[in-house]
């Protein structure tokens, strides 16, 4: 039977693996192997730096309502300011008037998409004192 024909993973070569013992071989060489971990953890850092980059513009955006007396605004308007909704935590769950509310946590203000009035309304901050 013919082997079959493996290639290098490293996206830089992707060159046919030849003479390989095992079948589950990833890489053509140790350099390839390390290459591509390196370029993997890159791109993870990449992600991760441009999520703590969207949530610093996320917080300072509310914030700075939060600041001025403001606590809904519309999502779409807060859009147009450079939130960014692909840069929040993870979703918690939250009891606030009775209703159970999805919110998203940044430093600390707590904050809640309305997506029925596409509102985000703030439910705390250091600025909002009950
Ligand atoms: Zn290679």
């Amino acid at each position: 039977m013919k082997k079959r024909i493996l290639i290098c993973k490293n996206e830089e070569c992707q060159d046919e693996i030849i003479d390989y013992k095992s079948s589950k071989r990833l890489y053509c060489s140790d350099y390839c192997r390390n290459r591509d971990g390196y370029l993997r953890r890159l791109e993870d850092n990449k992600e991760l730096i441009e999520i703590s980059k969207g949530q610093k513009i996320n917080y300072e955006l509310l914030d700075r309502y939060a600041k001025a007396g403001i606590f809904e605004e519309e999502v779409s308007k807060l859009m147009k300011f450079g939130f960014n909704s692909k840069c929040l935590r993870l979703a918690k769950y939250y009891e606030i008037n009775g209703r159970n509310c999805t919110c998203f946590s940044i430093k600390d203000i707590l904050f809640e998409f309305d997506e029925e009035k596409e509102l985000i309304i703030i439910h705390k901050s250091k600025h909002k004192i009950k």
